[in-house]
């Protein structure tokens, strides 16, 4: 049974105009191993008290690359959603919708009722959330084209809902973007034809902050959330005393240093106007100084490159074998595809920046199993291809080998291919980010070892279940296990909510009358 909203009643919840306060006793083990190996474990339980404030307020969403594929796709998709369009396609009439949006397509189990039938309600049922439709988009691009254009050169949707949807796109144009030679492929420079002028770095982040308070003024938001959807850049060069502090990286930008990123500098001007920002892209903006200017600041950062397809897979294809306690000994992943994203990553520092993200998402489930994997250098190998072949446009193949050993030297292959256009599966992850981003900005926690009510810490890692290499906090393990990933967002909003983390024990249905009385409980 599926309901769409609920109340919680009970003592560790108490709900006001303004807020919904739960209480939540987080329980853990510390463990101590000892020289000969045995671990004591202690278990402890710690109250936290979450405070959600209920007013979403009007949100914006500033896209770098908005005139992209993924960036006309996702605003087409808005629109059309807003519109209620419906449009025909070979196989008969299609109404919008938002699948593959966790937010709005995906359920949670909020119990069960007095003869045990589960009820659902939407993952947004949980707790207060920005509904896409009220989203005010806009960005930049390096490119000048209208949406409306974009969009057809994008390929990507029904040519009846293109159609539809041209007389809104075509009122919509990018600002200008931050282009500087070298860090997008060389093969995009004839698309940055609509450019901020000159090389006067500091110049650059004041207008792009300038950018982003007047579309807040403009469209009277609370807040913007800034993304960078826009081509892969190389990865920068971290280099003391220029990006490696804050401060440095903010005297770099001042300098015009030839290392500083456009995608740092939309980064930079995010957190200084108190905006998060988000990055879609494998590459690392968020150099040391990055990061740490979000955390003096206490604004979120998010990232690494959206986790749509063939990752997405991954971290749940081998989380299932690794916890199956069958040994993955090789991973071989291919691609190609034949849009922009292709063309940017044919050229190799930007292919670099995909593998590495593409390559470490197993690493935490070969760790978790020494039984497995005795060292961690036991690991599977792990090899990722991409070629980009015009012909497919965003119709992106992904085809990959699993090769674990199994019982007694036995081998089992699994082959997989995947096809599909990449950015109907990035849209709706744009909007999951976005979404629970924002509500992050309305979370706050108490323990008895915080001054009073607190953010979560500024690198957001919540957002884990949506990025393919996930920055965590520092000393915080990464986890990329698909299935943990999703249940961290389901528990901590269900704790925010005031109910119990979802477990799976299902008591109710296991102790069960007849009972089997045993003597001495043995
Ligand atoms: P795209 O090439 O269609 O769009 C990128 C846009 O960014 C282009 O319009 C380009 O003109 C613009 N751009 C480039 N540099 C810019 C800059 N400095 N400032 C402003 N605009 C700039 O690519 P896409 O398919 O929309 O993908 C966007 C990004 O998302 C890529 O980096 C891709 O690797 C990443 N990504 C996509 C998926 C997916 O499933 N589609 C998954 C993971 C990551």
């Amino acid at each position: 049974m599926l309901v769409p909203t609920f109340n919680v009643r009970g003592p560790n919840v108490r709900e006001s105009e303004h807020y919904i306060e739960a209480d939540f006793h987080y329980r853990k083990s510390t463990v101590v191993v000892g020289p000969d190996g045995t671990a004591q474990v202690k278990p402890t339980a710690e109250l936290y008290t979450f405070r959600t404030r209920k007013h979403v307020g009007r949100v914006g969403v500033m896209l770098v690359g908005w005139g992209g594929n993924n960036g006309t796709t996702l605003t087409a998709g808005i629109i059309a959603n807003k519109l209620g369009l419906e449009w025909r396609t070979r196989e008969g009439v299609q109404q919008s919708n938002y699948r593959g949006s966790i937010v709005m397509s995906s359920t949670v189990r909020i119990g069960a009722t007095e003869v045990n039938e589960d009820v659902y309600t939407p993952l947004r049922g949980l707790l207060p959330m920005v509904h896409p439709n009220d989203l005010v988009l806009g960005g930049w691009d390096i490119c000048g084209e209208n949406l409306g254009t974009a969009m057809q050169n994008a390929k990507v949707l029904d040519v009846d809902l293109q159609r539809q949807v041209e007389p809104h796109l075509e009122k919509l144009t990018p600002l200008c973007g931050v282009y500087y030679p070298g860090f997008a492929a060389e093969n995009q420079r004839e698309r940055a034809s609509h450019i901020l002028p000159g090389h006067d770095k500091a110049g650059h982040l004041a207008k792009v902050r300038e950018d982003i308070r007047e579309f807040k003024e403009r469209n009277e938001l609370d807040k913007v959330i800034v993304m960078w959807t826009a081509s892969t850049e190389r990865f920068m060069r971290v280099i003391p005393g220029v990006n490696d502090t804050a401060d440095s990286l903010l005297a770099s930008i001042e300098n015009s240093h030839e290392e500083i990123s456009p995608s740092v500098l939309y980064a930079v001007a995010a957190i200084l106007e108190d905006s998060p920002y988000i990055n879609g892209s494998p590459q690392n903006t968020f150099v040391p100084g990055c990061v740490q200017l979000a955390e003096h600041r206490g604004v979120f950062i998010g990232g690494d490159d959206f986790k749509s397809g063939q990752t997405k897979f991954k971290s749940a294809l081998v989380d299932y074998l690794v916890n199956a306690g069958i040994r993955p000994t090789s991973i071989v992943s291919y691609n190609h595809l034949g849009n922009n994203d292709g063309k940017n990553l044919s050229s190799a520092p930007q292919f670099h920046s995909k593998e590495t993200s593409k390559s470490n998402v197993v690493d935490d489930m070969v760790r978790s199993n020494q039984i497995l994997y005795p060292r961690e250098e036991d690991g599977p190998d792990h090899v990722v291809v991409i070629k980009y072949v015009p012909s497919v446009g965003d119709s992106k193949r992904a085809m990959d080998e699993y090769v674990s050993d199994i019982f007694m030297g036995g081998k089992q292959t699994i082959v997989t291919h995947n096809t599909c256009e990449d950015s109907l599966l990035a849209a709706p992850l744009i909007l999951d980010l976005v979404i629970l981003c924002e509500l992050s900005t309305r979370i706050t926690y108490r323990t008895a070892s915080t001054p009073g009510f607190v953010q979560f810490h500024p690198v957001l890692s919540l957002l884990s279940y949506l990025l393919k290499a996930p920055i965590v906090p520092r000393g915080m393990p990464v986890v990329n296990s698909l299935f943990k990933q999703r249940a961290c967002i389901e528990n901590i909003l269900r704790a925010c909510a005031g109910l119990a983390p979802e477990d799976d024990m299902r008591l109710e249905h296991r102790a069960l009358p007849p009972y089997k009385h045993v003597a001495n409980g043995i």
